[in-house]
Order: structure tokens, then C-alpha cells, then sequence
């Protein structure tokens, strides 16, 4: 291709990406991308002879007046910003205004680059009486009933000497906190959200209903004066801190500083303080401050020579999904990691980003192949925010297959209705999540192993000494001497604890398992209810939902626990190396006189917790549901119950106090 055809291509590239961008308040790509483009425009331009034309889009202010807004013709235009990329760049730019300058150091007024969209207010005699957005620089949009309702903007201005007229420039945006809300409003209406915060306020600054922009949470700092009649300061500086004089809002971040390395502080300093700051800042701004040395130094087509922008480095970027694998965690979740190929973001070369979970993956309607956007702020890890849909090549492009056993021990997958993650069932064979299954089987609630803490597991298993709990009992004092930091005597101990933590309890064994959802007071019911391990591997789904506490979520996880080979033979090899418990007696008749009746508990008692009452009645056989319903055969209501007690009485159902209840407890 051809120079001239180049330039002419990457022109209606720009051209069509700012339609999107100024017009639909909707970009299609990220801001590198358009930055990128631009920057190669320039490039190619200065380079070429009879270049730039003066209707290039490096030559013009990128946004446009729309004709449903009445229009306003600036009396000094409204320009754009150089921006630089990097260091070097910026001391450049500094060295050419300090050429220009007879002082031995000039001082640079540093503001925050806001990332909204530029306005102009005219006040006359203090009393606000017209704004416009920036438009082409030229003509701008008549937005004065919108910007007034923005709350931090005054209508009247306060103080001395304000100018008889004064145009007040700056920045519209919209806070980070309000954004959240305002996407999240219009996803609940159904409605499109909008990409970012810059765009969410120049959608909102630039409605016809003034209603509709005054619901939105908008907010102004101002950063310069355009026209004025009468005398202003003469540093940018200045003028500053007398626009905040007379009421109108300025951030706290500009500072007035000189020599190189101060300005560069300052932007190592914004860049640690941008995460917590109210708003979004896209990079720093950085004016020269003499308003003398300003005009000396005067403009190019689109920007001003004495100010430039050094941006932060891009948050978001554009590559393709080359592959999606999936994860298993420490605890079995298996989560698709989109593989990509790589690209710089947030200062990064990002190659992997987490696509979550089904849901997530629905929501970005994402497939192999794709196009996606790439963002990367602060610290956080790496996201795809979102599919271009423009760019999918839907022959190429292949839909996520979730697996239907694990990657990692070929397990069987589990998916539970309603739940958004999958999960391995193998958890005590599968190798992702063997540390995770040895530290819970030897806590103190499970078989409270002495002398085995989590340092030590990870220590075995690094060094291939065990894979399963079971192993833990074929370890010989020597193996575990042979550890860093082991010493014969503590080795000799813990295998000695081993030895003594075999003789435990049916319903620790239960918990040490780490079977999904089971925690100490479900393996003691479960415990309580099957009395050995056989009936409870065998035990349907619906079986397991007759136990106290244990509902179709929590029986499903115990099933599939169970179906899964792996696990049997490592609850085998757990019973083989000795592991037992006392045997459970069959309690008799009378001490399990509840068995079949549902119990809620609710209010608060004097003589007993909640937690004391449900363990009595579960001692007897009853079961304790949390909510009210058809099924419930007693509700105990204490002092202060609500809802479930008004439920009660409208269904008709047994209501007991808490004399009651003693009465019944005690004569059972
Ligand atoms: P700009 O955003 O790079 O800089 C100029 C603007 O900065 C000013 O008009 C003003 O609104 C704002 N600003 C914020 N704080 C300021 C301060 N303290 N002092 C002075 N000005 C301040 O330039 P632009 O012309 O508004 O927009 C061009 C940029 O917009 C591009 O570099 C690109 O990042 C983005 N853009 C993106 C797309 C896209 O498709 N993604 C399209 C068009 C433009």
C-alpha cells in the first residue's frame, strides 16, 4: 500500500472511531488503540511531503456539535491536548518551554487528567448563564439547563473582584461510585450500559431531557479560564486558586512545582494515589505556568505547545482468545482461564485472563477466537471486559466447552443447578487440591493430628513423601526426619500422633473427608442418623435429605462424593491403616420420640440459646428447618418473634413457648 493510501485508510479509521466515541458516546475500541492509530497517523504524516491536510483528524478536535443541541460558537476556541507516553517525551516538551524562557527554572502548574469531557461556563456579573460542551473546538452544544443541574457547579458566584464576564473551563465526569450505580440501574431496566466513566458522563451532560442529566451523579472541577473581562492573575497557577475563591469547585491534586524531577514525583505519586481517588484520571497534565510564557508559546492546530498530557499507560487493550482451559483451585472449583495472546496492558504482558464461571462467560457472550478487550488497572488481576462483536469471524470462532471430568485426576465433574462454578468430586485423590484435603483432614475438628500444621503438609507433599491422607499413616519417622527443619524427635512425635488420632469418632472421620458443604454439626448428624460409613455411602439423594440440616445442595455433594472410585479407595485405605471409632448405639424408642417432626425455632429464650434448643431437638430426632412452611409440625417461638411466628399462625401450625418447650424437653 501506498503512503498516501495508508494515511488515508488510518484518517477514516480515526474518523470512524471518533463518530463512535463523540457522537454515540459508545466507543468501539479502546483508548490505546485509537492512541496507537493516531500516534502512526503522525508519524506517517510529518514524514510525508504535503501532510498533514488540514482536514486530517491529527489536525482537528475529535468531537462534534450535535444539531438537536442548539449551538454555541466559543469565542476562544476550545482545543485538545498533546499528549506524551513516557518520560523522556515530557522532559522534551519541559526543555522546549524552558528555551523559551529568560528565568533560570520555570514552575509547571500540575493538574490531574480528568477523564470526562471538557465544558465552557460564562458567568456575567457572577450569575451562570450559559455552558457548552468543547464539540469541534469550534462550536459546541448549548448544554446550560443540564450543567445546572450539577451540584457542585454554583449559579452564583461569591467573593471579591470576579470579573464582570468570566468563561470558567473544565472538566465534566462523573465519580467512579456513581458510575457502578448508574450501569448497574440501567443493566436492572434492561437497558446498555455505558463502556466507561468519561462516556456515561458525556452521555448524561449531553441528554435533551434535563431531568434525565440531573438524575445522573455528575460532578465539575474546573482547570481554566477562557474569555474574561477585567484582570485575572497572571499563572495558571493563580487563576487557580482564584476561581476556588469564588465558589467554584477545583480538585485538590493541582500543584505548582518546578524542575524535572518534582514533575515526576508528582506523576509517580497520582499514579500510587489514582486507585483511591473518587474519579477516574486518564494521566497528568502538565501547563506551563506563566500566562506571559503561555501566549509566547502559543498553540498548533490542535492543542496548545505550553501544556501536554502524559498519559497513564493504557488499562485496556485489544487481542484474541486463542484457547480457554480450565483450573481446578485448591478446594476442586474449576474456572475457564481464557489463554491470549499476549498483549501489553496496565504495564503488563498479559497472556491469561479468568473467564470466572458459566455466568460470567454468558454475560460476555465470549467464544474461542474472539476479539475481546483486555483491561488491566492497578494491581488487579487482568479481566476480559468485553467481546468486539465487529471484529468475530463466526466461521473461526468455537463455543467454551466446560469438561466433564476434572483436567487434573479425571474425576467426575459436578454441577450443581443453580450454581455458576463447577467443581472436581475427587477431593481426596485429586492433585490440585491434596494439600487443601491433608490440612483439613488433620485439623483439630477432624482428626486432630498433633504436630501436623499446615507448613509440615505442604512440606510432604512438596516433596512427594504422601499424596492422599491415607499416605499420612504409611510415613516412618526417618522419612520425616529427612525434612528441612525436622528433627528426630519432633518426627518421632508425629508418628506417634498418627498412631493415636485413629482412634476418633464416626462423625470426625466424617468431617476430616471435606466433602463439600459438610461441616462438624452435618458430619455428627450424619453420624447420628446412617451410625456407619457403608449406609452412608449407599444412601440415595433423597435419603440423605431426611437427615437434620441436610438439604438437596448439601445431599447432592455427599453423593457424588461417594460415586467417585477415587474417594472410596481412599476412604478404604484410610480404614485399612486402622482408622475407627466407638460403635453408635440404636437409641431406643423413647429417645428418639420427635423422629418425623419439623421444628422452627424463633425470637430469643432466657433459659436455653437457639443453638441449644436445635441440638436438643435433634437429639431427639427432630429435624430443624429455617423457614416456615406446610411441612413444619412445631413452631417454638420466644420473645420478639416475627415474620415465621405470623406465618405459623396463618398456616395453622403448633406454636410452643419456651415453658413449653421445657415441658416437652424434659419429659421426653
Ligand atoms: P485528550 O482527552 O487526550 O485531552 C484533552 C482533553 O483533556 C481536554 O479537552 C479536556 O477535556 C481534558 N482534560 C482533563 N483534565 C484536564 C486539565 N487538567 N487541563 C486541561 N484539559 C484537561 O484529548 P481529546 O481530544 O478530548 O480526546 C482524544 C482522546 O480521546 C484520545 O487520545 C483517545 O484516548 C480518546 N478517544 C478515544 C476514542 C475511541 O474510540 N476509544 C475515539 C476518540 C478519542
Amino acid at each position: 500500500m501506498s503512503i498516501e493510501n495508508e494515511i488515508e485508510q488510518l484518517s477514516e479509521q480515526l474518523e470512524s472511531y471518533n463518530y463512535q466515541y463523540y457522537v454515540l458516546d459508545n466507543p468501539s475500541v479502546p483508548d490505546a488503540e485509537y492512541d496507537r492509530v493516531f500516534q502512526k497517523l503522525l508519524a506517517l504524516e510529518t514524514n510525508t511531503e504535503g501532510h498533514p491536510l488540514p482536514s486530517s483528524p491529527t489536525q482537528k478536535v475529535g468531537g462534534v456539535a450535535l444539531s438537536k443541541f442548539e449551538q454555541v460558537t466559543h469565542e476562544i476556541p476550545m482545543l485538545s491536548l498533546d499528549n506524551v507516553f513516557e518520560a523522556q517525551a515530557l522532559k522534551d516538551f519541559m526543555k522546549r518551554a524552558q528555551d523559551k524562557s529568560t528565568s533560570a527554572e520555570i514552575e509547571f502548574c500540575i493538574e490531574p487528567k480528568l477523564d470526562g469531557l471538557a465544558a465552557s461556563i460564562i458567568y456575567e456579573n457572577g450569575v451562570l448563564v450559559q455552558a457548552a460542551t468543547r464539540g469541534d473546538g469550534q462550536t459546541g452544544e448549548n448544554v446550560t439547563e443540564n450543567v445546572k443541574t450539577i451540584k457542585n457547579i454554583p449559579l452564583k458566584l461569591r467573593g471579591e473582584n470576579i470579573p464582570a464576564r468570566l468563561e470558567v473551563r473544565g472538566e465534566v465526569f462523573m465519580l467512579k461510585a456513581g458510575f457502578a450505580k448508574l450501569n448497574k440501574k440501567l443493566m436492572d431496566a434492561g437497558e446498555k450500559p455505558f463502556v466507561n466513566p468519561r462516556n456515561a458522563a458525556a452521555g448524561s451532560l449531553r441528554q435533551l431531557d434535563s431531568k434525565i442529566a440531573a438524575s445522573r451523579p455528575l460532578a465539575f472541577y474546573c482547570y481554566a479560564v477562557g474569555v474574561f473581562d477585567g484582570e485575572l492573575a497572571d499563572s495558571q497557577f493563580a487563576r487557580i486558586e482564584q476561581l476556588r475563591g469564588w465558589g467554584l469547585p477545583v480538585s485538590e491534586e493541582v500543584k505548582r512545582v518546578s524542575g524535572e524531577q518534582a514533575c515526576l514525583e508528582y506523576y509517580q505519586s497520582i499514579t500510587v494515589k489514582r486507585p483511591n481517588l473518587a474519579y477516574e484520571i486518564d494521566g497528568v497534565v502538565y501547563k506551563v505556568d506563566n500566562i506571559a510564557l503561555q501566549q509566547k508559546l502559543g498553540f498548533v492546530a490542535r492543542a496548545p505547545r505550553w501544556a501536554t498530557a502524559f498519559k497513564f499507560p493504557a488499562e485496556e487493550a485489544i487481542t484474541t482468545v486463542e484457547n480457554v482451559e480450565f483450573q481446578v483451585g485448591r478446594t476442586g472449583a474449576i474456572t475457564p482461564v481464557a489463554k491470549l495472546k499476549p498483549v501489553f496492558v496496565g504495564g503488563v504482558t498479559v497472556s491469561n485472563a479468568t473467564l470466572h464461571n458459566k455466568d460470567e462467560i454468558s454475560r460476555l457472550g465470549i467464544l474461542v477466537g474472539d476479539s475481546v478487550v483486555v483491561r488491566r488497572a492497578g494491581d488487579v488481576i487482568p479481566q476480559v471486559a468485553r467481546v468486539i462483536l465487529e471484529k468475530r469471524d463466526a466461521e473461526k470462532c468455537k463455543a467454551i466447552v466446560f469438561p466433564a471430568r476434572c483436567p487434573v485426576c479425571d474425576s467426575e465433574v459436578e454441577r450443581i443447578e443453580g450454581e455458576a462454578t463447577i467443581r472436581c468430586s475427587g477431593g481426596l485423590f485429586c492433585g490440585a487440591q491434596r494439600k487443601e484435603a491433608i490440612k483439613h483432614f488433620a485439623s483439630r475438628k477432624a482428626l486432630d493430628i498433633d504436630g501436623l500444621g499446615n507448613k509440615l503438609v505442604e512440606l510432604l507433599v512438596d516433596h512427594s513423601l504422601i499424596k492422599s491422607p491415607a499416605q499420612l499413616f504409611n510415613l516412618t519417622a526417618t522419612q520425616v526426619s529427612s525434612l528441612p527443619r525436622m528433627g528426630d524427635v519432633s518426627a518421632k512425635k508425629l508418628i506417634n500422633s498418627l498412631q493415636l488420632s485413629k482412634k476418633t469418632t464416626l462423625a470426625r472421620f466424617l468431617y476430616s473427608l471435606g466433602i463439600r458443604e459438610v461441616g462438624e454439626a452435618t458430619a455428627n448428624n450424619l453420624a447420628n442418623y446412617y451410625k456407619n460409613i457403608d449406609a452412608l455411602k449407599d444412601a440415595s439423594v433423597e435419603n440423605l435429605q431426611s437427615v437434620s440440616d441436610v438439604g438437596e445442595i448439601v445431599a447432592k455433594h455427599i453423593y457424588y462424593f461417594f460415586r467417585q472410585e477415587h474417594n472410596i479407595e481412599v476412604v478404604n485405605q484410610l480404614l485399612d491403616a486402622g482408622i475407627h471409632w466407638p460403635e453408635i448405639k440404636t437409641a431406643s424408642q423413647s429417645e428418639l420420640s420427635l423422629t418425623g417432626q419439623i421444628f422452627v425455632i424463633t425470637g430469643s429464650f432466657t433459659r436455653l440459646t437457639r443453638a441449644e434448643i436445635k441440638t436438643a431437638l435433634q437429639d431427639k430426632g427432630a429435624k430443624v428447618a429455617g423457614s416456615v412452611s406446610k411441612k413444619t409440625t412445631t413452631v417454638i417461638a420466644g420473645e420478639a418473634a416475627g415474620s415465621k411466628l405470623t406465618k405459623a399462625q396463618e398456616l395453622g401450625i403448633a406454636i410452643m413457648d419456651e415453658d413449653a418447650l421445657m415441658n416437652l424437653l424434659n419429659n421426653l
